[in-house]
């Protein structure tokens, strides 16, 4: 088969693994720039452009699309979709998990756990905000922040309202959220691949740090998930369509909380950690998609 890889760099750790594991498995693979590719567009006749030449031949794509260029990366995936190309997770799943709001709003009605969670639109009333999560210590988040920056523990009422209101001034969109002491600076990450857990770690933060991302020197150590944990990390992702998709939780005492659902999880730290071999669960699945899609084109 034929895999592209959609990365903005060929040498990032994701995705070199992702190529080392396409050609063991036999398959021809080229690591595209989705902002590279020009989406031509027509009735009935979708194509892309790259670097001057048709795009041709391609059976499966497996997009790594960047939060910081998600509207012209999914742009390129729903193209690729167009052309009958196989995503190994479909352009509309990324779109959504993007949206931190809608996609904390879907795992509140799949009846999931959280931390209980305050949105706002600059609201004035930080104390009322403070105050429905349950008061302080809580944690205040950027909207658009990722690896841990712009994540902040507001230890007391007043530390918390003049960060809210600092954020608020600089329209800088925030949530403010319980604070989960009992993860003791600490969260899980359950990979997922296909309705499957294929690799958990748990991430702790360097000492006196309550962020565990490995971006602020946290450490991950391969985990057992519980029944509990394994079961809100799957449906997380089927909630959200998301064939791949890295769930993020806080232990607490009542039960597993979702952080976040990442839809292009790295697999650096997780294949470290637990010295899985994570990217070839990756491509067995695609491969699965295009069979399934050519044994469906023989039947007709
Ligand atoms: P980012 O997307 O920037 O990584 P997260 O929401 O995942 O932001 O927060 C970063 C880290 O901070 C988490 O991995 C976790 O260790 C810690 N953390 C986040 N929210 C909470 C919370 N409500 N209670 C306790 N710890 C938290
Ligand atoms: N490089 C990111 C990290 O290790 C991976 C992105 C993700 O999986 O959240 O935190």
């Amino acid at each position: 088969m034929k895999i592209a890889i959609l990365s903005r760099n060929a040498k990032l750790y994701s995705t070199r693994r992702l190529v080392e594991a396409a050609q063991a498995r036999g398959h021809e693979v080229v690591v595209l720039d989705h902002l590279k590719c020009d989406l031509i567009i027509e009735a009935g006749q979708p194509a892309i452009m790259y670097k001057g030449n048709l795009l041709t031949g391609i059976d499966a794509v497996i997009p790594r699309i960047g939060a910081s260029v998600t509207f012209y990366g999914t742009a390129v995936v729903r193209q690729f979709e167009m052309m009958k190309v196989k995503s190994a997770v479909g352009s509309q799943a990324i779109v959504r998990s993007r949206d931190k709001l809608r996609t904390m709003q879907n795992l509140s009605r799949a009846g999931l756990g959280m931390p209980k969670t305050a949105f706002t639109n600059y609201s004035k009333d930080s104390k009322q905000l403070v105050n429905q999560v349950g008061g302080a210590p809580v944690v205040i988040k950027l909207l658009e922040g990722t690896q841990g920056l712009g994540v902040v523990l507001a230890e007391t009422e007043k530390a918390a309202e003049s960060v809210i209101e600092a954020f608020h001034n600089l329209k800088a969109r925030i949530i403010v959220q319980e604070f989960i002491s009992e993860s003791k600076g600490a969260d899980i990450r359950a990979f997922i691949v296909n309705g499957e857990v294929v690799g958990a770690m748990k991430r702790q933060g360097k000492e006196g740090e309550f962020r565990s991302n490995l971006h602020r020197g946290g450490t991950g150590t391969l985990i057992k998930l519980s029944r509990a944990e394994k079961a809100a990390a799957l449906l997380a992702a089927k909630t959200l369509d998301l064939a791949i998709a890295g769930v993020d939780m806080l232990q607490s005492k009542r039960g597993p909380l979702i952080l976040e659902v990442n839809s292009s999880p790295g697999l650096e730290g997780i294949e470290k950690s637990t010295n899985l071999d994570i990217a070839s669960k990756i491509i067995q699945y695609t491969e699965a998609l295009v069979l399934k899609k050519k044994a469906k084109q023989k039947q007709r």
